[in-house]
């Protein structure tokens, strides 16, 4: 039940609302009067008699498009929901008529549309103007020059909460955390640095993690259940180093979320495998692969994945739906299949761009990967091959010198490039080894970006920010920062998107150019990549749960015919006190309700 002095709260910011549903007899009577009075709003907006500060002016405007939007028959129609129907029964006290899942999240949302719309937003609260504006010279540059500063503390104050695998005390700790996994495998500092013995003592199950680290009551419970369905999991002693040994996730719950599946994942996943599905094909792979082992969703671009499993599996991955178990035998695709799917790339001449991933196609072995390079470079039109590979972040032994040389081979300035793409989830991630790996590639002349998931555990204020910074200092550049997708059984790892828009826009934009160079993305299952910086989507409505409901357009638009993909996101209010319950101060975020 939800709390009902929000409807007053509610209408008390409009009132001329209220009263206008409640004098309407019918829904269709509603629209016809809160559409006009939207209209008339507007128009006075665009008078501007107002006088209201220009940035007031520009969000009340987009809430006004946004509530309109919302209002209109197209937008019901498409998300089978009338939000205006919700409101009308709610201004007429139709409480039997109301959708049992409402709650705080739909009101939280109407109370900060209607401030907006009204002008009265709260964000920019100062009276006047800064004092720099009102002045000329040398005199407003220093005014100017304070102000940045002030800013730019408060800034640097937040990112610096977010511990580094490069700072001094956090590799003191690591190196006690190797000390103890070596004495517990009974191993050698060159076993440590051998890629194949950390291989082949992949942590596999709670038993065995447990007597390393502290694990809390949920993660082992998450481990065993997910071993006992058969869900896949693995840990590299390296990754587990990066662990604290204490339970309670204050510095490491980036790195323990990453592969400790939560229970409410398991039991979404032990519940498909029940039914004979244990995961979805989110993205639509299966309908846009042409061949075997080849993806296509880009006129020039092509993915192909030889290599089908990793060194550990991340909890959210997108191909989980392929992936057995970890290290699993069979992984590797027959020569045969993959030779006919270099095969078929061969033979389609506008294809200039292969990315080799999987799985992670660096825990082949040298002479594989020599192979399918050798494969894929002669062919003519191939100008960048890309690797995508999480192994420097969770297995950096495995980037020896002979796997340079062998990639490197390929790399000729000129006629083709050889790129890592690896993906680093936190600065908490970044340790001495993966800089050195990283380097490795850098030294050969070859790029290295980043891809990062934008999940709770990366999407504090400045975290994302603090990722980036450190990333450009060990030599890799950011390039995408993916929305998480709308996967219901990592639902608990899911940003909303007006979160991915605030980051953007008031802590990556405050970067250099230089740093700030990833895509943030939302990726449309079957189509692809969706540019969130380039507005390509539309808000059409708000769910009674406080969930929004999204159209995004498809990425070819003006070239061709495509059609449109509406997703349910994740309710804003349930995802600020989820950060509450982490110690956010909310009012940091309180911007985040106008992005549409
Ligand atoms: S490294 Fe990539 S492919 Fe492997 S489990 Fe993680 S997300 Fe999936």
């Amino acid at each position: 039940m939800f709390d009902k002095s929000y409807v007053g709260r509610m209408f008390g910011i409009y009132p001329s609302i209220k009263t206008l549903l409640q004098e309407s007899k019918n829904v269709k009577m509603a629209r016809f009067f809160v559409t006009r009075y939207l209209e008339e709003l507007t128009q006075v907006l665009n008078t501007d008699k107002s006088k209201i500060k220009p940035v007031e002016w520009l969000l009340q405007a987009s809430c006004l498009i946004a509530f309109r939007r919302i209002l209109s028959v197209r937008s019901e129609r498409v998300v089978k929901f009338s939000l205006l129907r919700l409101l009308w029964n709610l201004a007429n006290e139709r409480y039997d008529d109301l959708p049992p899942e409402l709650n705080d999240g739909f009101f939280e949302e109407m109370i900060h549309l209607l401030h907006g719309i009204k002008g009265e937003s709260h964000i920019y609260d100062e009276v006047t103007y800064p004092e720099f504006m009102s002045c000329e010279g040398r005199e407003s540059a220093l005014l100017r020059s304070e102000q940045l500063d002030t800013m730019m503390a408060g800034n640097t104050a937040l990112a610096s909460r977010y511990p580094c695998g490069l700072d001094p005390d956090v590799k003191a700790e690591r190196a006690q955390n190797r000390e103890r996994i070596m004495s517990f495998f009974n191993a050698s500092e060159a076993d440590w640095r051998d890629y194949q013995w950390q291989m082949r003592n992949v942590i596999r199950d709670a038993g065995t993690l447990k007597q390393l680290i502290d694990l809390s009551e949920d993660e082992r419970q998450g481990i065993d259940q997910a071993r006992a369905a058969g869900l896949p999991f693995g840990i590299t002693p390296f990754y587990a180093s990066l662990m604290d040994y204490a339970s309670g996730r204050t510095r490491d719950h980036a790195v323990r979320a990453q592969v400790i599946p939560p229970l409410d994942y398991v039991a979404i996943m032990r519940d498909r495998s029940a039914e004979g599905a244990r995961s979805c094909d989110f993205m639509m792979e299966s309908d846009t692969s042409p061949i075997d082992l080849v993806t296509r969703r880009y006129p020039g671009i092509v993915i192909l994945k030889p290599y089908n499993t990793c060194s550990q599996i991340c909890v959210y991955c997108q191909r989980n739906w392929e992936i057995d178990d970890v290290l699993m035998p069979g992984a590797q695709a027959p020569d045969d299949t993959i030779n006919a799917a270099i095969d078929w790339i061969a033979s389609h001449p506008v294809i200039n761009e292969v990315l080799i991933t999987g799985g992670d196609p660096l825990i082949m072995d040298d002479s594989k990967i020599h192979a399918i390079l050798e494969k894929v470079a002669a062919i003519e039109h191939v100008e960048r091959i890309r690797i995508g590979s999480r192994t420097p972040v969770v297995l950096p032994q495995r980037i020896t010198e002979e796997l340079i040389e062998g990639i490197a081979a390929f790399h000729e300035p000129g006629r083709r490039e050889i790129v890592l793409i690896t993906h680093f989830e936190h600065p908490y991630e970044i340790t001495p080894e993966a800089m050195a790996a990283v380097q490795r590639f850098r030294c050969r002349g070859m790029s290295v970006y980043n891809q990062a998931v934008f999940t709770v555990e990366n999407s504090r204020r400045f975290e994302m920010d603090a990722l980036r910074r450190k990333l450009r200092l060990i030599g890799v550049d950011p390039y995408y920062t993916f929305n998480t997708k709308g996967k219901e059984e990592t639902k608990s790892y899911r940003v909303p998107m007006a979160r991915l828009q605030q980051e953007v826009n008031e802590e990556a934009r405050l970067s250099p150019g230089l740093v700030r160079t990833d895509e943030p993305v939302y990726n449309v299952p079957r189509l692809g990549k969706n540019y969130v910086r380039a507005m390509h989507h539309s808000l059409l409505s708000i769910l009674p749960d406080g969930r929004r409901i999204y159209e995004f357009h498809p990425w070819e638009k003006n070239l061709a015919l495509a059609d449109t993909y509406i997703d349910t996101d994740v309710s804003i209010h349930d995802y600020l006190q989820e950060l509450q319950r982490r110690g956010e101060n909310i009012e940091d975020y309180k911007t985040i309700w106008y992005y549409y």
